[in-house]
């Protein structure tokens, strides 16, 4: 068995542990709507990680993260760091989605956190790419060396040196692609941030000599 083939095998364990968490407060939800749990979808060998918050209408129907309103805009952006969605990983914080697209709760996140950190450790990202405030929330808990204090508007765009249980690894922290709807003022800056991901990864190294 490759590599590949090992690691889509213990995400594929991972998600059936998910479908059947009827202990979730957000099972009751999912089940009357018909929803389904997004797991996360990609290259089970990624060198980039995203991690957005918690799954939309969208997403829930179809069990994919990141393919509604915003999801077409993290493509966008995407593309502006060289990237298809066939060469990095996507999933979130919250595994199901939240009534009328609130915010997760602590309950929540605390339920669904270590789904994300087994899914991470069986991917062994060299760059994790927090997108927004919680997924930020969830970096700054799990990985020695990131920043204690500052938000998403003062961390977007460094690369900051991280010890993950597998090594080495970078957490680069941006807007989550969501911003543009209600801040256009800020896409020239989400843009740069991606190109410099790209630079990132293409490089091996952080362009941002903050790192
Ligand atoms: N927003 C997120 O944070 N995740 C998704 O999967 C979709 C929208």
């Amino acid at each position: 068995m490759t590599i590949e083939e090992e690691r889509a095998e213990q995400l594929a364990t991972l998600g059936e542990e998910i479908r059947n968490l009827t202990d979730s407060p957000l099972y009751e939800f999912r089940s009357l709507n018909h929803y389904q749990p997004v797991i996360g979808e990609g290259r089970p060998t990624a060198a980039v990680m995203f991690i957005g918050e918690a799954p939309g209408e969208a997403e829930a129907k179809t069990g994919r993260p990141f393919v509604g309103p915003a999801g077409r805009q993290l493509d966008s952006f995407l593309a502006d760091a060289g990237l298809k969605r066939e060469d990095i990983y996507i999933t979130n914080v919250v595994k199901d989605r939240p009534p009328d697209n609130r915010d997760p709760r602590v309950k929540e996140v605390r339920l669904y956190a270590p789904f994300l950190w087994r899914q991470i450790g069986i991917i062994q990202p060299r760059v994790i790419v927090p997108l927004g405030r919680h997924a930020l929330d969830f970096v700054r808990r799990h990985f020695e060396g990131f920043p204690a204090e500052g938000s998403v508007s003062t961390l977007h765009g460094t690369a900051y040196p991280v010890d993950a249980p597998y090594g080495r690894a970078f957490v680069m922290p941006l807007y989550h692609p969501a911003v543009v709807f209600y801040r256009e003022d800020l896409k020239p800056d989400m843009e740069t941030d991606f190109r410099l991901l790209g630079e990132l990864l293409a490089n091996g190294q952080p362009a941002d000599s903050s790192a």
